[in-house]
């Protein structure tokens, strides 16, 4: 079986939380992810940030793009 690439929708997979607050410029209902995001440290070594984010069509763009932490 081929292994799938990480998907943003393997991200919101986890997410939770209540739903149907909606957003006030699309009208989609935002859903509250967790992301996990990993970043290097100026050691070297990996560290995890973990974030709670609103998600609906204005941010799902920007998010499905890994960015760096600095
Ligand atoms: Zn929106």
């Amino acid at each position: 079986m081929a292994r799938k690439k990480r998907t943003f929708m393997d991200k919101i997979a986890k997410g939770t939380g209540p739903r149907g607050e909606k957003c006030p410029k699309c009208g989609e209902i935002l859903q509250a992810v967790k992301i996990v995001r990993p970043y290097k440290t100026d050691k070297g070594s990996w560290r995890y940030l973990e974030e709670m984010v609103r998600v609906c069509k204005c941010n799902q763009k920007e998010l499905l793009v890994d960015k760096p932490i600095s």
